[in-house]
């Protein structure tokens, strides 16, 4: 179990190796040739996430570039969330859906969720993310997998994000025509990782770290990893997720893998974002991610800008999120600001954004078939 795993770093001593790397160590590693398929040293990791990476940003974000479109050409996979359910019993102090929240609540019947997926379906969605919050006995394994049943006759890849579950519910799940499972770990660091995870069954850092292990051993096909930039250091925290990766993809060789970039904005709603991370950093993240491994899914989020997104998508992502909307129902039944879970900074619609890309030389595609 990964847990295990994490048990045998220090956080501080980890912490400190990063910013003790030097220009010369960040010279040597770009002046290496890139493993192909994701060997590169944590020495090097740590030296492309080190603050003396950041005068070789242009380099960075070149080889990044150029390894993107070697592995995946000039294809952006275009994806979208269908929120069910906003009801949650946890607090996590950055979430609109925490417990602790007055919101307007709405689990969706399975004709609502049909209602949204149709209108999803003729937007040219064929990969959709279903996404709850954690209450088992209202949203748990009897509501998805009904829902994924009937999804999966619409959709050829349907991808979950909802709270840890037991190998034998992934099991039941993948019967139904589960693909992929998104759990983000937020943050790597206990003292943290306790400091924003208030109340609920998120508390156990350990349950949530463990998850992905029973996802491999079920055979998951795709398992997204990710930390909620500005929690924690983001240097710090992004190493430890790829300690997490590197262990995964030595215990399930078979199942691919993505990886996530939520970053929280500044002016999230009655939250103090702890250790913001700037645009030029979450440049340099990206790049880091791409070098340390050219194989993985880099995916960027609608919690960007459009301005951003349009310049962002060139340096190393090869999936983005598209005409989001972080409620449920959102879609179908117009959207209620009183039920998202965050704002999202890009409102172009799935149209406009392949436009965009179609404009820098991509090709978005809503299917994956990577993984034939
Ligand atoms: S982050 Fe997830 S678990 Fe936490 S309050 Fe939001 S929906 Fe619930």
């Amino acid at each position: 179990m990964f847990s295990n795993e994490l048990a045998l770093l220090n956080w501080e001593q980890e912490r400190k190796s990063i910013y003790a790397k030097s220009a010369d160590d960040v010279r040597k590693v770009l002046a290496s040739e890139i493993p192909a398929m994701g060997q590169l040293p944590f020495e090097d990791f740590k030296a492309l996430l080190s603050p003396a990476a950041a005068p070789f940003l242009e380099n960075m974000a070149q080889k990044s570039a150029a390894l993107t479109r070697r592995r995946f050409g000039n294809t952006m996979q275009l994806f979208t969330p269908l929120y069910l359910s906003n009801l949650c019993s946890n607090s996590c102090t950055y979430c609109g859906f925490s417990a602790s929240n007055r919101i307007s609540r709405k689990t969706l019947s399975l004709e609502e969720v049909l209602d949204e997926a149709r209108i999803l379906k003729d937007k040219g969605f064929k990969h959709l993310l279903l996404v709850t919050g954690d209450v088992p006995r209202k949203v748990g394994l009897p509501y998805l997998a009904q829902i994924i049943r009937f999804l999966a006759q619409a959709f050829p890849q349907i991808s979950i994000e909802v709270p840890p579950m037991e190998e034998a519910d992934y099991q039941a799940l993948i019967a139904e025509g589960l693909y992929g499972v998104c759990l983000y770990q937020e943050t790597y660091n206990p003292v943290c990782y306790r400091q924003h995870h208030l109340k609920g069954s998120k508390r156990d850092m350990a349950n949530r770290l463990n998850a992905p292990d029973k996802m491999g051993n079920q055979g998951v096909q795709k398992i997204g990893l990710g930390v909620l930039l500005g929690l924690e250091d983001w240097r710090v925290d992004s190493l430890f997720c790829g300690h997490h990766l590197r262990y995964l993809q030595q215990h399930f060789w078979k199942t691919r893998y993505s990886l996530s970039l939520p970053r929280l904005q500044p002016s999230s709603a009655d939250f103090q974002v702890p250790k913001p991370v700037a645009d030029r950093d979450f440049v340099q993240l990206i790049t880091a991610w791409r070098l340390f491994d050219p194989d993985i899914d880099l995916i960027l989020s609608t919690r960007e800008s459009a301005r951003l997104r349009d310049r962002l998508c060139r340096v190393g992502v090869n999936a983005m999120s598209a005409d989001v909307r972080t409620e449920p129902g959102g879609h179908a039944l117009g959207e209620n600001a009183k039920r998202r879970q965050f704002e999202v900074g890009d409102h172009r619609s799935l149209n406009e954004i392949a436009d965009m890309l179609k404009c820098q030389g991509f090709s978005p595609i809503l299917k994956d078939w990577g993984w034939l």
